[in-house]
């Protein structure tokens, strides 16, 4: 192996457990007897904010859904949540509210909610079987990408959302979600079209619906990437 090389491993690994202390605090697990509940739970219990004690979706939301962690809080006109079945098999998680969603105070209810409304009956879901919600609950102005830091701050309500719903799969919508959960740089056409194991729950990326309708093309993929959940999703049903 070349020195580059071995600074490379060195600098991932680095990368890697620095990651992991953001996302779990001072957690050392093991991936074989750990799955994300434990995780999530684990990480949550350290936290002494009134939210990581809420006991159902509802009472999380009613406790979070004032929060100004962030400079978004300011500028929103709604904290969106998250909508759909508490007890969901699978949980959608997109980016952040744009302008529809922001004035609604609902994840994806316009173009882009009616088309994965779309996508979900085409594999035979309805919306409120499912759980939809995004990383960040508050919109960034005029729809820029959500900030790292602005993510930090939010994740753990999702964490804590995760941990409550505990879905069998997640489907990330988006390079951003999935980069951000899966705490990866890959493309998201390397990140799709696989099953990834995030921390004991099966997750799967794909397209963001306003992706699909900005470059039609995508629609095939994103098709392939929903057949493969459907199997998948078969075999545990
Ligand atoms: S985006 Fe998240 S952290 Fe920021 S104010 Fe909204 S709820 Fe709080």
């Amino acid at each position: 192996m070349s020195s580059k090389e071995t600074r490379e491993i060195l600098k991932e690994s680095k990368r890697y457990l620095v990651q992991q202390k953001d996302l779990f605090g001072n957690i050392i697990y093991n991936d074989s007897d750990m799955n994300t509940t434990n995780i999530i739970q684990n990480n949550i219990q350290t936290s002494d904010e009134p939210w990581a004690a809420a006991d159902s979706i509802e009472a999380l939301n009613h406790s979070i859904n004032k929060c100004l962690k962030c400079g978004l809080g300011n500028s929103r006109t709604n904290f969106v949540f998250g909508v759909g079945n508490p007890n969901a098999d699978v949980m959608f998680v997109g980016e952040a509210p744009g302008a529809d969603e922001d004035a609604q105070g609902e994840p994806f209810v316009g173009r882009a909610g009616q088309l994965l409304n779309k996508i979900l009956a085409a594999i035979e879901f309805k919306r409120e079987d499912v759980y939809i919600c995004n990383i960040l609950k508050c919109r960034p102005p005029g729809n820029r990408d959500p900030q790292p830091s602005e993510m930090e701050l939010c994740t753990p309500y999702l964490y804590k959302q995760i941990s409550l719903i505990q879905p069998k799969f997640i489907i990330c919508l988006g390079r951003i979600a999935a980069q951000w959960l899966l705490q990866t740089n890959a493309t998201l056409g390397s990140l799709r079209g696989k099953i990834h194991n995030y921390r004991g729950t099966k997750l799967i990326v794909t397209y963001h619906p306003a992706a699909l309708l900005r470059n039609p093309n995508w629609k095939y993929p994103a098709w392939d990437d929903m057949k493969m959940f459907r199997e998948e999703y078969n075999k545990i049903k």
